[in-house]
């Protein structure tokens, strides 16, 4: 008898985590941040609802920061157990966790609170982690854990518990180029399944792309910037690879891309260094080099930064972060939204509260450094280089393991999504399936 308890992403996006006890052991599955509407939302500080003293081990699905960003706190809380995931997400968690930690920092000063960790905590943290390989058996009392690709960014992975529980952590977009997506797994009975996007559909490969090359076209044709707020983790390494593709074979006119974010710079090097967890089917080992790729200019120190706006338009600008909420972005931003040149290309999930999401919503200003920014640019949004998989994605990546399911829990999807997906399940495939909220225990 296992008791599997849901302490975040329940009917929400954020707050990852999930704890199984068999009565002797107590492991964890993701330790993540809440991060709505603020980045550190004010969840995120409460005490842990268990003591960090008697869990196990934890087990992390990939380093986004709402699977992570409670780790910190978790040891500085008492936890002093091994924590598990890929190599590559091990040294991206480490980047991405300090990264927040400074963001944390700056915004905990502005509120007047106490940060919620350091970055000493970190370190701490990252001495408890261990890398392991995929397929790799891991033991923890009776747990059997292992962990399998879910093409969702670089080493992210499904974890496997005792080899009928999966955990699917947040899954990949088939139509990503750069990841093999995300593998098979046989025997399943009880699935947690992600469900970002359970209500809604993406555009496919061929399609995205088209639609990436007309939107680069008509911001060049126009002669203005061309902003893209974009996650440091794949969907950067994505843009790039597309882009600068694109740029190869004179798909589009000859323009400079900045690539603005000093955290989508380091990812890009793990990117490198782990070279052979991507698809080598699409791409080539010999000319592989995001960093090198013409046009690209890589912009770490704050003055290079602030050069890019000298830098007479057309241009494409990627910075962070990918909703808005902070980051380089936000002095493009306060420049071009109010040119009726320039165009902002949102690519990615952006959460309700976020300044991307009201943007995103068509709000006719904003207000930026406390300075008020009317939105007189042009706004596109391509759904289809989303790194989760699209409603029907999903749906296959449920319905292939139907022979051995016996129950499904839908989380990380807001709670729209996340009922579209098991309303699907109950009435296709029969299956008992349910979207849990926070607190929930079930038994499995
Ligand atoms: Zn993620």
């Amino acid at each position: 008898m296992i008791k599997l308890s849901f302490y975040g992403a329940s009917q929400e996006v954020t707050g990852s985590c999930f704890l199984l006890d068999d009565g002797k052991n107590k492991i964890l599955i993701d330790c993540g941040l809440f991060q709505c509407p603020k980045f550190c939302d004010i969840r995120s500080r409460e005490s842990l609802p268990f003591d960090p003293k008697n869990i196990s081990a934890l087990f992390v699905t990939h380093p986004h920061i709402d699977h992570t960003g409670r780790i910190p706190k978790l040891v500085k809380d008492g936890f002093a157990g091994k924590i598990y995931s890929t190599y590559p997400a091990r040294d991206l968690a480490e980047l991405m966790l300090k990264d927040s930690t400074g963001v944390m920092m700056k915004e905990a000063k502005r509120e007047g609170v106490p940060a919620l960790y350091t970055e000493e905590d970190v370190d701490r943290a990252m001495a408890l982690w261990e890398g392991k390989n995929y397929h790799e058996k891991i033991s923890v009392g009776n747990f059997n854990v292992t962990l399998y690709d879910a093409g969702h960014v670089l080493g992210s992975a499904m974890i496997l518990v005792n080899n009928k529980i999966l955990f699917s952590g947040d899954l990949g977009n088939p139509s990503n180029p750069l990841l093999s997506g995300f593998e098979e797994v046989a025997g399943v009975n009880t699935l947690i399944v992600e469900s970002t996007y359970g209500d809604r559909g993406h555009e496919d490969a061929k399609e995205k792309k088209i639609k990436l090359e007309r939107v680069i076209e008509q911001s060049v044709a126009r002669g203005g910037a061309l902003m893209i707020p974009a996650f440091s983790l794949e969907r950067t390494q994505e843009l790039l690879w597309e882009i600068s593709g694109m740029l190869k074979n004179k798909q589009i006119p000859n323009v400079p891309i900045f690539l603005d974010s000093p955290l989508a710079i380091r990812a890009t090097e793990v990117y490198q260094k782990y070279y052979s967890y991507l698809n080598r089917a699409y791409v080539d080992q010999k000319t592989f080099s995001f960093l090198n790729l013409p046009n690209v200019h890589p912009t770490l120190a704050t003055e290079e930064s602030k050069k890019i706006n000298g830098v007479p338009n057309p241009k494409i600008i990627i910075a962070g972060s990918g909703m808005s909420t902070g980051g380089r972005i936000l002095h493009h931003e306060r420049r071009y939204l109010q040119d009726p040149k320039s165009t902002i290309l949102f690519i990615g999930y952006q959460a309700p509260g976020s300044l991307g999401r009201r943007i995103e919503d068509g709000a006719e200003s904003v207000t930026l450094f406390g300075e008020e920014i009317p939105i007189r640019c042009h706004k596109e949004i391509i759904y289809g280089y989303s790194a989760h998989p699209d409603e029907a994605t999903l749906f296959e990546f449920v319905r292939d393991k139907s022979d051995t399911l016996k129950k499904v829990y839908a989380v990380h999807g807001e709670p729209k999504s996340s009922l579209a997906l098991i309303q699907k399940i109950r009435d296709y495939l029969g299956i008992p399936a349910f979207a849990p909220k926070y607190g929930e225990s079930v038994i499995i």
